[in-house]
């Protein structure tokens, strides 16, 4: 196949939020933009996100969001704060989609579809002159002193300006396949160890299987590796048939490996000791109750009481004066310290976002531009950046891609104001 050569002001990798939204700023009267999708159309994770319903960003102060992206979340300051969640649902706005809040803050369109956005955005796109060439795959960068040289598997493009926004590993069918950290890698560009996040646990040996689709609201939790406390925090969990998932087991995840112990606490806020002091207490004045039945005064699935008696070794229906010390203490640390051994985070399939990626003291925050490729930017997930449930990746999307195409169109139309 003959192999034609094509000249651009900006190519684009990768046809996500991210990509899309750098496109849309980018674009300047008269300027050639190329964003490249190697599926059959743009935004095929967009599509999925949140179910389809698109949990596009969460309510609240921006101030808030910079601690849900984990340690990173400083470096997506100045982005969170020129492209902030109240400018992202008046930018969908003004072009006629209207979000609204759903349960815990999750923002939504009105209308409830992820097309609905992506619609906007496409359009968008080609209204300000972007060429969107899908089903293109970029196979290969190379640089020179003045330009990007970007392979497809049908042409050859060049550009002083190149964009990575080619998402993470997670999901590959939706086309981010970790491509982008292979270019960013033969380019110069340093890039952080990857893996899943936003991810369920599969447990060894998981005694609450017969559990399987039991919840928790609030559920205190640690996570234990080679006897140092890696992760401490409250959220919303679930028993599944393999393992722990729900939106606090996802948040946690990026900071959980094979091999760890999760902790699990089924007695609320109350502390180890306070639980021995009530329960010794309640065994105490209740001789003559079974265990059982006194263990229904804690707010706890008679199921799970039942489960955890049978795995404390402890008969169901012995009375409180024949507990043994012994009994009471495993009952107690089983109640507050449930140890769970963490066989692997679920595989990228799972995973809703990549940890890891684009080392963040390369790149500079307030532009995106590579600190040592001049005319490289990143955006999006490609990025060592990951937030929690809730909104907060597509936000980071948006925000970092806005960024990078609001510096690219000032830098190469520099008396205008951008748009
Ligand atoms: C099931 C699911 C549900 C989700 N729901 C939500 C949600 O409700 N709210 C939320 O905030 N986040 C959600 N996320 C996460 C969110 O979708 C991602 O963080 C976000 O899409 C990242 O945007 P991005 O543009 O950086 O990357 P992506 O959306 O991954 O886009 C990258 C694009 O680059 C293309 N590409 C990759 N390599 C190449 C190549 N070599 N050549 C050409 N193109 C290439 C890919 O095909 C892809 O289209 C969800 C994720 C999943 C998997």
């Amino acid at each position: 196949m003959e192999i034609t050569e094509r000249v651009f002001d900006v190519i684009i990798v990768g046809a996500g939020p991210a990509g899309l939204s750098c496109a849309i700023q980018a674009a300047a009267p008269k300027s050639r933009i190329l964003l490249l999708e190697k599926k059959g159309g743009p935004g095929t994770k967009l599509l999925l996100s949140g179910s389809g319903q698109c949990n596009i960003t969460h309510a609240g102060d921006i101030n808030n969001f910079f601690a849900r992206y984990g340690r990173n979340g400083k470096f997506l300051k100045p982005a969170l704060l020129s492209f902030t969640n109240q400018d992202l649902l008046r930018f969908f706005g003004e072009h006629g989609l209207s979000m609204m809040t759903g349960e815990n803050g999750k923002v939504f369109p009105e209308t409830r579809s992820s097309a609905d956005v992506l619609e906007i955005l496409i359009r968008l796109c080609k209204e300000r002159g972007v060429a969107i060439r899908t089903g293109e795959p970029v196979t290969g960068i190379t640089r020179t002193s003045q330009d990007f040289c970007v392979m497809t598997t049908t042409t050859s493009y060049r550009s002083p300006i190149l964009v990575l926004a080619t998402g993470g590993s997670s999901y590959p069918q939706t086309g981010s396949t970790g491509d982008g950290f292979g270019f960013a890698k033969s380019l110069g560009q340093p890039v952080t160890e990857t893996g899943p996040a936003l991810t369920p646990l599969l447990i060894r040996n998981f005694p609450f299987a017969p559990l399987a689709g039991m919840s928790f609201d609030a559920l205190p939790f640690t996570c234990w590796r080679e006897g140092k406390k890696v992760a401490d925090r409250v959220g919303d969990v679930l028993f599944t048939h393999l393992g722990l998932s729900g939106p606090g087991i996802l948040d946690a995840s990026r900071d959980i490996r094979s091999g760890d112990i999760v902790r699990l606490s089924f007695v609320g806020t109350m502390k180890r000791e306070e639980f021995d002091d009530d329960l010794t207490r309640r065994v105490q004045e209740n001789g003559t109750w079974q265990v059982r039945t006194l263990l229904a005064a804690y707010p706890i699935p008679e199921r799970l009481n039942r489960k955890l008696l049978a795995i404390s070794e402890i008969s169901d229906d012995i009375r409180c004066s024949h507990l043994s010390a012994r009994q009471r203490a495993k009952l107690i640390a089983n109640y507050t310290a449930f140890p769970l051994t963490v066989e692997a985070p679920g595989g990228y399939k799972v995973a809703m976002v990549t940890r890891g990626g684009v080392t963040l003291e390369t790149v500079n925050p307030k532009t995106m531009e590579s600190k040592l490729i001049p005319g490289l930017y990143f955006a999006g997930e490609v990025l060592d950046l990951d937030g929690d449930t809730g909104g907060y990746n597509l936000q980071a999307a948006f925000s970092t891609g806005v960024m990078a195409g609001r510096t690219i169109q000032k830098a190469r139309t520099p008396d205008k104001k951008s748009r």
